[in-house]
């Protein structure tokens, strides 16, 4: 949809671009004002980190008792990148708490098809139980606050959640 700007200086609007809700329009759809309207550029938004339940992938623990410290151990992810070279590595013990066995590992990379990798992948476990997941792909600047989001989303979902630039 094209961008406009009203020339009706007590316009709502105030300046501010805004795309039309219908085609052919002349006047604003704010003031109403007739033959008031300019083409603008169609903002740049830029690229924000997304995250997205991957169903097929495996199935986690229910979390039961453990809730609280599994959103504790959550709050203490603060990266928002992982790189291609990490991700083919696996790292136990990235994040704890408290006992050890509280954590989270990066498990290794996810490839495409063509053996490219794609992901590194990150489990949280207490023991032999694993509560959440993520796949974050790889050389992607995304918000270390969306990766904690997916943790918890897939505490909830159950399932691995994918976090990437959208
Ligand atoms: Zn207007």
């Amino acid at each position: 949809m094209p961008y406009y700007i009203c020339g009706n200086g007590a316009c709502p609007t105030a300046g501010q671009a805004f795309s039309m809700t219908s085609a052919g329009q002349t006047y604003c759809p704010q003031c109403f004002t007739a033959g008031s309207l300019a083409a603008a550029p169609t903002p740049v938004v830029a690229p924000t980190s997304q995250t997205r339940t991957i169903a097929t992938s495996n199935a986690m623990d229910a979390v039961g008792k453990d809730a609280a410290e599994v959103e504790s151990l959550i709050a203490k992810w603060d990266l928002n990148t992982v790189s291609d070279n990490e991700a083919k590595k696996t790292k136990d013990y990235l994040y704890t708490l408290g006992a050890k066995s509280k954590r989270i590992d990066r498990e290794g990379p996810v490839t495409n098809g063509n053996k490219v990798v794609t992901h590194g992948k990150f489990r949280l476990q207490f023991g032999t139980k694993t509560y959440a997941g993520v796949w974050i792909k790889v050389n992607e600047i995304l918000d270390a606050a969306v990766i904690r989001r997916a943790f918890a989303e897939s505490v909830v979902a159950g399932r691995y959640v994918e976090v990437y630039l959208g």
